[in-house]
């Protein structure tokens, strides 16, 4: 099973939409390994985001994430990283298509509820980054035969 990591962003935080985010990757039948508040540093968020650097708005993007603390999460399922992936949508919240996350709950390039991880590479390097090894917890939801045929898992 794949592991990936999900940032609720303040944005989601600020307008009352923890439960609503979460319930999306609840209702598709991905499996909760962990989850915390957190207030993220400018040093951490330099690092993460890190393929922005020479952009014009990095520095704008990282204090977007700091104006509250945000929720990061760990959802594991079968191809994980581009189910969710695909459920967030598109960068451009204004583009992403409706049914995802961006394109059902948001407006904006930054303003765009979540993060998800890109590719296996980034899943495992940012679950790191977020959260300790005893954070992220090792079960099985009983349900899962009603999940996945036997071959699938
Ligand atoms: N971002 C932005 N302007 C841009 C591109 C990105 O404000 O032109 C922000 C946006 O919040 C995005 C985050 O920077 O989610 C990380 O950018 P990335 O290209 O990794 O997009 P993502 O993987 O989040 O879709
Ligand atoms: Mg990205």
């Amino acid at each position: 099973m794949e592991k990936t990591l999900v940032i609720l962003k303040p944005g989601t935080i600020q307008r009352g939409m923890i439960g609503k985010v979460i319930s999306r990757f609840e209702e598709k039948g991905l499996q909760l390994a962990g989850m915390k508040m957190v207030w993220l540093t400018d040093e951490l968020l330099s690092e993460h985001y890190g393929h922005l650097k020479e952009k014009p708005f990095f520095q704008q993007v990282k204090d977007s994430m700091r104006v509250c603390p945000v929720i990061v999460c760990c959802w594991e399922g079968v191809e994980a990283i581009q189910v969710v992936r695909s459920m967030a949508g598109t960068t451009n919240s204004r583009n992403a298509a409706p049914g995802t996350i961006r394109g059902d709950y948001s407006m904006s390039v930054q303003e765009n509820i979540i993060h998800t991880s890109d590719s296996p590479e980034t899943a495992e390097s940012e679950l790191k980054r977020f959260f300790d090894e005893k954070e992220i917890y090792d079960y099985s939801l009983k349900n899962r035969s009603s999940i996945y045929a036997e071959d699938e898992l």
